[in-house]
């Protein structure tokens, strides 16, 4: 399954795979409960979730990792991020305020948007909390273009 649209996952699961990517390899399910001081019990059922969509897996013993597809998602995850705080910055937000402004709107804006989107800031390199990379989909976009 490929979740194309970039719509497809909650604030709260988009915040998690955010979080297993930057951490990297297998990362603890207590680890995560702590960095988002919420109940293990409520984390489990969310990675379930997330095991079941095919972008983690679960590591006996160990904890979980992103799965080929979970790790390609978080990319586009952490540039629409970065696309979209640095669009805030650029109209007057303070790079925190934007970083915490964005997060919560980002997992809103569809895939096709922040292409388009980058397109038109002219495809930025670098954005406040990080490097932006950029790959067909938003270089090779035309203004307007439907698809
Ligand atoms: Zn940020
Ligand atoms: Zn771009």
């Amino acid at each position: 399954m490929e979740p194309e649209c970039g719509l497809a996952l909650s604030a709260r699961k988009v915040e998690y795979i955010k979080f297993i990517f930057e951490t990297g390899g297998t990362v603890r399910t207590t680890m995560i409960a702590t960095a988002f001081s919420v109940d293990p019990s409520t984390i489990t059922k969310t990675l379930a979730e997330l095991a079941a969509g095919g972008y983690i897996r679960h590591v006996p013993y160990h904890g979980v990792c992103l799965t080929e597809t979970g790790e390609r998602h978080a990319e586009f995850l952490i540039k629409r991020h970065r696309i979209l705080s640095l669009m805030l910055v650029r109209n007057g937000l303070l790079p925190e305020e934007a970083c915490r402004e964005a997060s919560q709107f980002e997992s809103l804006v569809s895939k096709k948007a922040v292409d388009r989107i980058c397109h038109f800031m002219g495809h930025p390199r670098q954005g406040i909390c990080g490097e932006i990379t950029h790959d067909n989909d938003c270089l090779e976009r035309e203004e307007g273009a439907s698809s």
